[in-house]
């Protein structure tokens, strides 16, 4: 057992004590083959610190941990509501050590420290405890078959659950699988992003404070193609989860097929947002900006296909670019006035920087930005704020899914032109429709494949309401009851009453 600590100092001055070693059974471990994982702080490009990197060895051994936790009287027979008491009792944990898990989010990941805190640190504390309520409500039903016999069910965890989690909201994520799967009974093996490895870490040490017993939660830090694949491939593992791209999410379904895992996957998506003549335009433009332009871009629902009635597109093309001028500002992660910060890496910088060029060949007029916005030491991964226009629907920006701060607006003439142009997607994760005729948001709702639709809004999903994607974008519910249900199985059990053959 080694004790893998590191003393960082963050940009914002704080001093947070690190372990960064693989946590199985509430103990922090070296990894078997010795890999290690780089975080690079994505504003300056600098080592923020260096973390155990798991190999199949070390998923084989958090399989057997979490395997034998769940045979352990003190998690196998707990009350559910003393489940419910745990998840709360992290809850209150992730609250008292906010600033801390919002330093180490913002750090490794690029986004906003005040995005961190007030909206990424806020949500795990509100999804931890909306689960935590779920946890002792999880019933099963009866079912009358007449005089002779009746049934009922029960709903059993799966078992062990493997999470494979991607970096743009590496501690929401983190709670939105861990929420459902622990309230139901599960345990864990949790694999964060290979590119944001720290504030989990931490989390995992409030895991272990709020009394979780040992085996219950495994946090594996790795490689996708060696710790991932090694968790999707395995055959002690009943269930597992992903977010990530529709690429990785096809091959996870595959190694999944071997032992036919339960899965849910909540993949890519190139989500629209249709603005009508009659829209409130100025709620338009907001939500609209939101919708694209917050987390650098690195929204899976992010509506990143704006499509405008003809008669309001210039008028709409106008004032969102002034709203995008006025209220962006990139840079510092840690200052205060900062509304967008550096991608996540130098990989998914160049291929944004590579589909603005693309969009410019192809021929898309563009409105804002369309380049690098490096800080004054030439470093950091910052992209402006991009915006095209007249952009045609065979074009690369129309098609696929950029994942950064980069939006294309389209016009169209009739509502089902609207429709049409908003189901022409492989993805359909989500929807914006923007318009004051309630009749036609709600027929719109119904026509649009997509599995989420805000209605004069975007983006503004809460832990109460279920999320996931159609088509490309996904397989099952997270969040929500739906969320609880996809961590349990359903068992029937025949009750005669004295029915004799
Ligand atoms: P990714 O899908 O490769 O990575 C997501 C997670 O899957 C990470 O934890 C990674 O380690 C793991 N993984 C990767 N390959 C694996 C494999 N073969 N087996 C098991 N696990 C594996 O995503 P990325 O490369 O980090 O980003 C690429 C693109 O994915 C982005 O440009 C974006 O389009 C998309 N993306 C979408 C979301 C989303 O929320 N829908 C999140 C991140 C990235």
């Amino acid at each position: 057992m080694a004790s893998i600590s590191q003393e960082l100092t963050a940009p914002n001055g704080r001093k947070i004590t690190l372990q960064t070693g693989l946590f199985m059974s509430n103990e922090w471990v070296c990894a078997a083959e010795g890999g290690l994982i780089e975080s690079i702080n994505p504003a300056d490009e600098r080592v923020i610190a260096s973390v155990q990197a798991a190999t199949k060895v070390d998923v084989d051994v958090a399989v057997r941990t979490a395997q034998a936790a769940l045979k352990h009287p003190s998690w196998a027979d707990l009350h559910p509501s003393k489940r419910g008491y745990l998840l709360r009792r992290l809850s209150d944990l992730v609250e008292e050590h906010s600033v801390d898990l919002a330093t180490l989010e913002a750090w490794d990941s690029g986004k906003p420290y005040s995005v961190a805190l007030n909206e990424d640190v806020a949500e795990v504390i509100n999804c931890l405890r909306y689960f935590a309520g779920f946890a002792d409500k999880a019933h099963g039903q009866i079912i009358d078959g007449g005089a002779s016999k009746f049934a009922y069910t029960i709903r059993e965890p799966f078992g062990v659950c493997g999470q494979i989690i991607p970096w743009n909201y590496p501690l929401m994520m983190a709670a939105w699988k861990l929420g459902p799967a622990l309230a139901c009974g599960n345990t864990v093996i949790l694999k964060p992003s290979e590119l944001t490895p720290l504030a989990i870490l931490y989390l995992a040490e409030l895991i272990k404070a709020a009394g979780f017993p040992p085996g219950v939660v495994n946090i594996l830090n790795g490689h996708g193609r060696e710790a991932g694949a090694a968790i999707a491939n395995h055959p002690g593992i009943r269930k597992i989860a992903f977010t990530g791209s529709t690429a990785t999410g096809r091959e996870i379904m595959k190694m999944a097929a071997s032992n036919l895992k339960a899965i849910t996957l909540e993949t890519g998506g190139k989500s629209p947002l249709l603005v009508f003549k009659d829209a409130d335009m100025e709620q338009a433009v907001k939500w609209a900006q939101t919708g694209i332009m917050s987390n650098q871009g690195q929204i899976c629902s992010g509506t990143s296909r704006i499509l405008v009635e003809k008669a309001v597109y210039e008028q709409f093309i106008d004032a969102f670019k002034t709203f995008t001028i006025e209220t962006s500002k990139v840079g510092d992660t840690f200052s205060e006035t900062t509304s967008q910060g550096p991608q996540i890496s130098k990989s998914q910088y160049e291929r944004i920087l590579g589909y603005i060029d693309s969009g410019v060949k192809q021929g898309a007029r563009l409105v804002l930005g369309g380049s690098s916005a490096r800080g004054h030491s030439g470093k950091g991964f910052f992209i402006q704020p991009t915006i095209f226009c007249d952009v045609t629907r065979d074009m690369e920006i129309y098609r696929e899914e950029i994942f950064g701060p980069v939006v294309v607006i389209l016009p169209f003439d009739t509502e089902n032109d609207a429709v049409e142009k908003a189901n022409d997607s492989p993805y359909g994760l989500a929807s914006s429709v923007f318009s004051q005729d309630i009749t036609r948001c709600h027929r719109l709702a119904k026509q649009i494949d997509s599995g989420t639709v805000w209605i004069n809004s975007s983006n503004d999903s809460d832990s109460l309401t279920p999320f996931g994607g159609m088509k490309q974008s996904g397989i099952g519910r997270e969040l929500g009851q739906a969320g609880m249900e996809a961590y349990s199985v359903i068992k029937a059990v025949h009750v005669s009453l004295g029915a004799k053959l």
